[in-house]
């Protein structure tokens, strides 16, 4: 193998970087100074010159998508398949780990994954069961204290100091959970975390295997992560992690950037590699990215140079109103589209998902393609919810969480007092609602006519047979035909009723998209089946990118969700006081340095051309609202921004 492919693209520090002898590395660099591309040559070198099998490789990547594309990379570079390497996020490698050792894990073989949406209606049940009021244990704040313990690795038992109802509430959720074999995004990490802690033989074995850990985005390790990672490798082994302390956003969720002085002070003789060369830029946005993000103290400090061009002026646009500031988004995207510039070469970040609602309008008036990044998915629409929990309870009837949400779903006509009765007998006799309704039924407690429907309910799922004839799309069709969601939706009035049916349409074929890609094997000699595969793979998915074909578009994101990524010309929308920094960072320092790192992250991601806007007045919660430009304009020099009209 030639090595010239791997170092002749590289500076001198990114070629010391991917050709460090064995050891522990810390690749702290600004954006777009090939952090991303070190990582990727790095394991081509291992592969290439060291020797060593992509067997024997671990790559943590921020999304699945960075983690497809790193594969793609290192495959092209080497011209060989990297199939079997370990790349992707801590939750889809936490999740490998754990369908590989389901058992040493204590979960039963076809645990479920449920997503934020699912565990928020959990929550709700558990506390009416626990007869609370809502008013008074808001479900979100519940999730989210449920979450910040297990991000922090603590279970409830290890919890005795907190409040004691929030114990209760998180105690009867860790029950429910092992109950119905449920397992959430957080407790994926931890279990995995536990799992390769408490199990020396099997640490061993994978200390043996994974010689070589590589992570991205380092900045945003949270504490369960970090221990992940050591218990993974123990401080022995050679792990570069690579990130910058400037793009470190995810604070709120637990995320350490001491993580990164930690790392220096945990392992024995950790090489440093800097590169202050950025590749992405022009110097007007990276000027104005440094100036901004130099208002931030207790930084690490590096300086970003570019030998390329110094580029044009930041366009800067004050709307009249959100409308018109989208207006000024869209014609501009026209303008420069009749120049040649394909769609799929911007990207409109916003600081909130709700923004996104006025900008898609004004795409759709003009007639501009777009994709929303990590939205409102395929996999989060009502239709495919509810077309995925028959898919669930095809797979495992005792799922509870997939049970509430059918139901009644199309309607069956069964009461709200039924439904709590099933809950009622579940709770009693410890039973899953499935098992509640057949003990219901055996013992004669509904009348003539509810037990009628139930009975037909319950032959419906039984015919929901998962065999090995059947492949996965049939399987899909079989669920979305025999639970009459198909005749439900097309009864539907108006536009929607088209849009759903699609959708459904839709999940047939990615099924069989799925199937024949061969994701639905057990790639990794784990027994999931196909459905178990693919149900796990749409609730990984869903927080990413939306299916469907790469046609060329515009893609709209949050600032959170452009992380790693590049466009030719950006914009900023939104750039107010309030919105953002978003109002419930700004009255508290490290709330207000975690925006301006945002606000570094959304910068920095445009390669030729960044625009800012701002509206004077936005309608915000129904009521029009004065704005005032945010303070991160005034942080960028004003001989690099320019104001700009229709
Ligand atoms: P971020 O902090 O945003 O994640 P990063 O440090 O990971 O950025 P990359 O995404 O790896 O940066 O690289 C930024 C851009 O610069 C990419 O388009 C990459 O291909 C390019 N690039 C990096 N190094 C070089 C180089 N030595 N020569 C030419 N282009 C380079
Ligand atoms: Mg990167």
């Amino acid at each position: 193998m030639d090595m010239s492919a791997i170092l002749d693209s590289l500076n001198d520090a990114q070629r010391t970087a991917v050709t460090l002898p064995p050891g522990a590395a810390l690749v702290l660099a600004g954006a777009g100074s090939g952090k991303t591309r070190v990582l990727v040559h790095r394991i081509a070198w291992l592969v290439s010159q060291e020797g060593l099998s992509p067997w024997s490789i671990m790559a943590v990547t921020f999304t699945n998508k960075a983690a497809a594309e790193m594969r793609e990379r290192i495959e092209s570079l080497l011209d060989m398949p990297a199939a079997n390497m370990w790349t992707g996020t801590f939750h889809s490698l936490s999740h490998r780990l754990l369908r590989m050792h389901w058992q040493e894990a204590g979960l039963p073989e076809h645990f479920l994954i449920i997503d934020s949406d699912d565990q928020l209606r959990l929550i709700k049940r558990i506390i009416s069961s626990l007869s609370l009021d809502e008013n008074q244990w808001p479900p979100r704040q519940v999730q989210g204290f449920i979450n910040k313990k297990k991000d922090e690795g603590v279970r409830p038992e290890h919890d005795v100091a907190c409040n004691p109802t929030m114990h209760r509430i998180y105690t009867a959720y860790e029950q429910q959970c092992r109950q119905q074999g449920l397992v959430d995004f957080a407790e994926l990490l931890l279990r995995a975390n536990e799992l390769l802690r408490d199990n020396a033989p099997l640490r061993a074995r994978y200390r043996q295997r994974f010689r070589y850990l590589l992570v991205d985005e380092f900045q945003d390790t949270n504490a369960v992560q970090y221990a992940w990672l050591m218990n993974l490798m123990g401080t022995e082994g050679h792990l570069m992690a690579v990130g910058d302390d400037d793009q470190s956003i995810y604070g709120w969720r637990g995320a350490k950037v001491e993580n990164i002085h930690r790392f220096s002070s945990d392992f024995r003789d950790v090489t440093t590699v800097r590169l202050e060369q950025n590749y992405r830029s022009t110097g007007v946005i990276l000027r104005a990215a440094n100036a901004l993000i130099a208002n931030n103290t207790g930084r690490l400090g590096k300086s970003l140079w570019t030998a390329g061009a110094e580029g044009s002026p930041i366009c800067l646009y004050a709307g009249f109103n959100e409308v018109d500031e989208a207006q000024f988004i869209a014609e501009t995207v026209q303008r420069r589209c009749r120049q040649g510039v394909p769609f799929r070469h911007f990207a409109v970040l916003y600081r909130s998902n709700a923004q996104s609602r006025v900008l898609e309008e004004a795409m759709l008036r003009a007639g501009i393609p777009y994709r929303i990044y990590g939205g409102q998915r395929f996999f989060d629409r009502a239709e495919i919810r509810n077309a995925m929990a028959w898919l669930r309870l095809a797979s495992n009837a005792n799922d509870d969480t997939a049970l509430e949400r059918i139901i009644n779903v199309p309607p069956r006509g069964l009461g709200e007092k039924t439904v709590q009765g099933i809950r009622d007998i579940a709770r009693g006799a410890g039973l899953s609602m499935w098992q509640a309704i057949h003990k219901m039924l055996a013992d004669n407690i509904p009348g003539p006519r509810v037990a009628r429907i139930l009975a037909a309910f319950v032959a419906q799922i039984e015919s929901l047979v998962v065999s090995p004839d059947l492949s996965l799309g049939d399987l899909a069709e079989l669920c979305i035909q025999s639970s009459g969601l198909r005749d439900f939706y097309r009864k539907e009035p108006g536009e929607k009723s088209r849009t759903r049916l699609e959708n459904l349409d839709e999940l047939v074929s990615a099924c069989r998209d799925f199937e024949s890609a061969g994701s639905g094997a057990a790639a990794d000699g784990s027994n999931a089946s196909a459905l178990g595969t693919f149900l796990t793979h749409a609730a990984l998915e869903a927080g990413e990118a939306a299916s469907g074909p790469e046609v060329d578009s515009v893609q709209m994101m949050t600032l959170h969700s452009a992380k790693g990524l590049e466009f030719p010309v950006v914009f900023m929308a939104g750039m107010e006081d309030g919105l953002f920094p978003h109002r419930m960072a700004m009255d508290s320092p490290e709330g207000l340095s975690e925006e301006r790192r945002l606000c570094y992250v959304g910068i920095t991601r445009a390669c030729q051309q960044l625009y800012m806007t701002y509206a004077e007045n936005r309608r915000l919660h129904g009521r029009d609202v004065r704005m005032r430009p945010s303070r991160f304009l005034k942080e960028v020099p004003r001989d690099l921004l320019e104001e700009t009209r229709l």
